[in-house]
């Protein structure tokens, strides 16, 4: 075994210790799915997430550049966690009073923390590792490195780039968190993994938003999971129906999924869901005070959206849930102090009153 296969293999018996399912190592090169991150962002597909638009000294977008960003990177380190827990699916939940958290979002810790903490060991592993060390070259991110971590995911063989965009491994599915390794060593790289996503189109066909404008192209734009969390202010009317019951992220397009069909559980616990955040009762998080949403979001991802986001995103769900039991909240709403939470609880008026008179008409239609 030459001495790149040795550390390769360390690598990865390092990260199965630490509690990665999947491991693997990508080159670096200009792959062609950079050249559509380019395209992407060159069509506004980012919405305002202007940090997925950061540039070079160059000018070259960071993250589809690594090899001018960081030149010394000669290997990325793919890590995959599992986070699916045994909870139900979204498309499973239908109590008109409660809403939807996206599923990565309910653990005990915010998995940025949860992820690096795994990988740091792994880094560690590999310094301790390689003679001459003090040379080598490392850096560990979750999310917040100059890369497109999915694309190195797929040449690190960790699954293959469904047309929902996720990463979809061919034994646990798509609930996988990914942590990456940079490092200045050529290491062993792994093949790129073949797309089973074959003539399915469920994730595309489910989209309640149009957000999958595409096989493999999402427009932030149009996506629930952008709109609840990182749009700041109020959402487009027009897309206020098709957010559902879902108040943070959305889990739809991997929930009907046929690889994730029979995703195994996991039994970390950092990931296992806080108290309440399964199916949240849509009035608690209305209703939220400062204090509250301190209280229980304080290390948790949900933090990101915000509690005027996440009340605007409650107060959105009780619109679209036909129960007029939520009529008198809203009405108190509508006077609410923070501006954006007045205005969407003004739409959910009219949308529950609407959705009033289309049930009596129904009821019309179908008593005669
Ligand atoms: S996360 Fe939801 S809104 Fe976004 S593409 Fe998937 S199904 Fe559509
Ligand atoms: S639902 Fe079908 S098309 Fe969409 S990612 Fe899964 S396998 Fe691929």
């Amino acid at each position: 075994m030459n001495q790149s296969s040795q550390i390769t293999s360390l690598v990865k018996q390092a990260a199965h210790a630490a509690g990665f399912e999947l491991t693997g190592v990508a080159p670096v090169h200009e792959f062609g799915e950079l050249d559509r991150f380019r395209e992407w962002i060159a069509a506004g597909r980012a919405a305002e997430m202007q940090y997925m638009e950061a540039r070079n000294e160059t000018g070259a977008l960071k993250r589809a550049s690594l090899r001018t960003t960081l030149p010394w990177v000669r290997s990325v380190i793919v890590c995959a966690i599992n986070y699916n827990t045994a909870e139900p699916y979204s498309t499973q939940a239908d109590e008109p009073q409660r809403g939807w958290i996206s599923r990565y979002a309910w653990g005990q810790e915010d998995y940025h923390d949860a992820v690096l903490r795994r990988l740091r060991l792994v880094e560690n592993q590999l310094r301790d590792g390689v003679t001459g060390s003090s040379a080598l070259q490392t850096r560990c991110y979750v999310d917040t490195g100059p890369l497109v971590e999915r694309v190195y995911a797929k040449y690190a063989g960790i699954g293959w780039i469904g047309k929902n965009t996720c990463i979809i491994n061919q034994k646990l599915g798509s609930w996988l968190f990914l942590g990456v390794i940079l490092t200045s060593l050529e290491l062993e790289p792994d093949l790129p993994a073949p797309d089973r996503c074959g003539s399915c189109t469920r994730c595309i066909d489910a989209c309640p938003t149009d957000a999958l404008i595409a096989p493999y192209q999402l427009d932030s734009n149009r996506c629930i999971s952008y709109l609840t969390i990182e749009k700041r202010g109020a959402i487009a009317a027009d897309l206020r129906s098709g957010m559902g019951h879902e108040v943070f992220g959305c889990d739809i397009c991997q929930d009907v999924c046929p690889w994730n069909r029979k995703a195994p559980a996991t039994g970390v616990v950092e990931f296992q869901p806080r108290e309440g955040l399964v199916n949240p009762a849509l009035e608690w998080l209305a209703e939220m005070t400062d204090e509250e949403f301190r209280e229980k979001f304080r290390g948790s991802a949900v933090g990101r959206a915000k509690r005027s986001g996440l009340r605007r995103n409650a107060v959105i769900a009780m619109g679209n849930s036909s129960d007029q039991g939520f009529a008198p909240l809203l009405e108190k709403l509508k006077a609410d102090e923070d501006p954006v939470v007045a205005e969407s609880a003004e739409w959910a008026t009219k949308k529950l009153s609407r959705k009033n008179t289309e049930c009596g008409s129904d009821t019309l239609v179908r008593r005669f």
